[in-house]
């Protein structure tokens, strides 16, 4: 069969847009910016950056119509761009567009025997597995959800992530300030909980009052048995998950956490692929899984949802430094999984960034409103292109 369209060109771009306040709050005592705009956060000794990273990936076909795609770029993006320019791009000449499950495996077997099967590599085949998603889509003239077999939800309820403010009255503050306007679940960090995590839970249940859903982000930081104990406290004042106790390889103490614990565990936002969620799931180590876009594209993050469903477990999608093109194709592919409770809402990201794409994608009163059109719904706007990285 003659294709309707075939790869022509792969470009990529690194995007860093400037942020006042960065990633998880004001700095704090002993923090501070290196040479290259990264900070460790003391509270979970990781490396963030000072602005909102990530790579973009345009694929364009004979036809002349343009794919769009992101994947997670916010440490060290010129490695991803490397993968895609050097290796996988010149593969793709002449592929066709409307197979991209096709292409998202060959793409993986290049590497797996080397054992690439996750970290940077496994980012830009989900770059690449974006753009293509998109084409199609485009190609076709049908929405995302409607390729991945239908929008099962007409909208999809959004969390609240993250109260990036330096005291504890100013996060209650702003947690109210959110529930005034129709938001219905928040989670809170407690990387960032300087007062004590039971405190901050304590306190941010009574400036909510008891409607509220609240989650807590753990952070990896916890032993399985400081966990447990910690997560007991915090059940008295009705959290909703607790995401992230331990750290990531530690299988067997995710799964001991979730058996004792009289609340669902979600987890997930590291990892990429199906091969990383099935040891996990089988063990039980959690009752939400919470894959991100930016890392797993539309193929991989298909594949998980579509797992978790047969292990009776919900899907509440990560969402994480986007300029809104990998936030889009999420919300399409969230919107054709069945369980899907909420998707998360990185208002600090999301809300400013919604100037550098094109199309009806937002955030409103606690739901998302769908971005519609052919494939993702969304376009990079012109603004956008006034934050690509010199020689990105
Ligand atoms: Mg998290």
């Amino acid at each position: 069969m003659t294709p309707v369209d075939t790869i022509r060109t792969i470009e990529t771009f690194i995007v860093s847009i400037p942020r006042e306040v960065p990633y998880l709050g004001p700095l704090r005592p002993g923090e501070s910016v290196n040479s290259k705009g990264y900070v460790v956060r003391r509270g979970n000794r990781s490396i963030y950056p000072t602005t909102d990273m990530s790579v973009l990936v345009r694929i364009e076909g004979e036809s002349g119509r343009i794919g769009w795609g992101e994947t997670y770029g916010i440490a060290a993006p010129q490695a991803v761009k490397a993968i895609i320019d050097e290796l996988l791009a010149p593969t793709l000449i002449g592929r066709d567009p409307g197979q991209p499950v096709v292409i998202n495996e060959d793409l993986y077997d290049l590497m797996r025997v080397r054992g690439f099967f996750g970290g940077y590599y496994v980012d830009a085949l989900a770059g690449i597995d974006i753009a293509i998603w998109d084409l199609f889509g485009k190609n076709v003239g049908l929405p995302l959800a409607t390729l991945l077999g239908g929008r099962r939800h007409e909208r999809l309820p959004a969390y609240v992530s993250g109260l990036p403010k330096a005291t504890l009255t100013e996060r209650c503050d702003l947690a109210r300030a959110f529930v005034d306007k129709g938001y219905r679940a928040i989670k809170f960090a407690a990387a960032m909980s300087d007062d004590g995590v039971v405190r901050e839970m304590a306190a941010l249940r009574e400036a909510v009052g008891p409607d509220v859903d609240l989650m807590v982000d753990l952070h990896w930081k916890y032993t399985a048995g400081e966990a447990i104990r910690l997560i007991r406290k915090l059940e008295a004042h009705d959290l909703y998950f607790a995401e992230a106790p331990c750290q990531p390889e530690d299988l067997e103490g995710q799964a001991s956490v979730a058996r004792a614990i009289g609340v669902p565990l979600a987890l997930g936002e590291e990892w990429r692929t199906v091969y990383e969620y099935r040891p996990r799931l089988e063990a039980r180590a959690m009752s939400i899984v919470q894959p991100e876009m930016g890392h797993t594209g539309v193929t991989a993050f298909m594949q998980i949802g579509r797992m978790a469903q047969a292990f009776h477990v919900d899907v509440i999608p990560h969402a994480s430094i986007s300029c809104g093109i990998f936030m889009a194709a999420s919300l399409q592919a969230a919107a054709a999984l069945q369980r899907v409770p909420y998707h998360e809402y990185q208002h600090s990201i999301f809300d400013r960034n919604l100037v550098y794409t094109t199309g009806e994608m937002d955030c409103e009163a606690g739901y998302y409103i769908f971005p519609e059109g052919p494939g993702i719904g969304v376009e990079p706007s012109p603004r956008l292109f006034d934050h690509v990285v010199a020689g990105g």
